[in-house]
């Protein structure tokens, strides 16, 4: 049995990616928050072979808890696909931004990619693959107005993501980013998508599983040499 662990893999472009995987042929940990339904239709979606983790990525020690238990009850594997993809945005312009929310941003977006990868690094260089793919944002690659927190993370998680490939390269774990542009999920809702989509080359917003196909391909073993890259996945909207 191989495994891969999606954070935020109940909804939106987490659950795209738990198809992805699981028609690869790996047994997902589809970690969440707090929608046990959408959790409970994302494993039937991989036909039940996944299992539900519910915790909280920006809590480091339930986040570590739980995936400790996970490994002492499983000293025989390995999560050897890891993907980063747990977000939330709280958007204002900076001069309105409560320290609360410049917090959670951080600390679920950016925080939590310590907390998991770290945890999940060392079997990956002991069993000498690994594939970590994080699910950035073109906010942290172009910075947008009314994003300070969400592109402060995300550019700080592609800055890691950089960083990390380098340190773990030659032990075969890759380390490679996403950068979506606007994908239809609960989390662009109340968006203007009519006037937004004026600005974007392929004139439309992207599918979640159009953003999946590219962490499937970075999940792989095809993509052995492609590392500390970030690939946007925004119909053109910035290159
Ligand atoms: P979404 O539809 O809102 O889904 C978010 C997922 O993350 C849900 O499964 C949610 O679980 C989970 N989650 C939220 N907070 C969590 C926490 N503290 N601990 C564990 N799980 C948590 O979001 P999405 O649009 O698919 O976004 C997925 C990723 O893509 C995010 O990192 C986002 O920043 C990034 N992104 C999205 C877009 C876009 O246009 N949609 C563009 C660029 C980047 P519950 O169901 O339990 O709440």
């Amino acid at each position: 049995m191989k495994y891969a662990l999606v954070t935020g893999g109940s909804r939106g472009i987490g659950r795209a990616v738990c198809v992805q995987l699981h028609k690869m042929g790996y047994h997902v940990l589809v970690n969440y928050v707090s929608n046990d339904q959408a959790a409970q239709e994302c494993l039937a979606l991989i036909e039940g072979q996944g299992t539900l983790l519910k915790f909280d990525v920006a809590d480091a020690a339930t986040a570590q808890k739980c995936l400790r238990d996970w490994q002492e009850g499983h000293p025989d594997d390995y999560i050897e696909v890891l993907v980063n993809n747990a977000g939330v945005r709280r958007d204002n312009l900076l001069i309105w931004m409560e320290e609360a929310d410049w917090n959670t941003v951080i600390n679920t977006n950016l925080n939590s990619w310590y907390h998991v990868t770290r945890l999940l690094l060392q079997p990956m260089l002991l069993h000498k693959y690994g594939r970590i793919v994080n699910v950035a944002s073109l906010s942290g690659v172009k910075g947008l107005p009314g994003q300070t927190n969400y592109s402060a993370a995300k550019g700080g998680m592609i800055a890691a993501t950089k960083a990390l490939a380098q340190e773990v390269a030659r032990k075969k774990v890759t380390v490679n980013a996403v950068a979506p542009g606007f994908i239809k999920t609960d989390m662009v809702e109340g968006l203007d998508e009519a006037a937004l989509k004026k600005d974007i080359p392929a004139a439309r917003f992207g599918n979640p599983e159009e953003v999946a196909a590219v962490v499937g391909f970075l999940a792989s073993e095809a993509a052995s040499y492609v590392t500390g890259e970030v690939i946007a996945v925004n119909g053109g909207l910035y290159t």
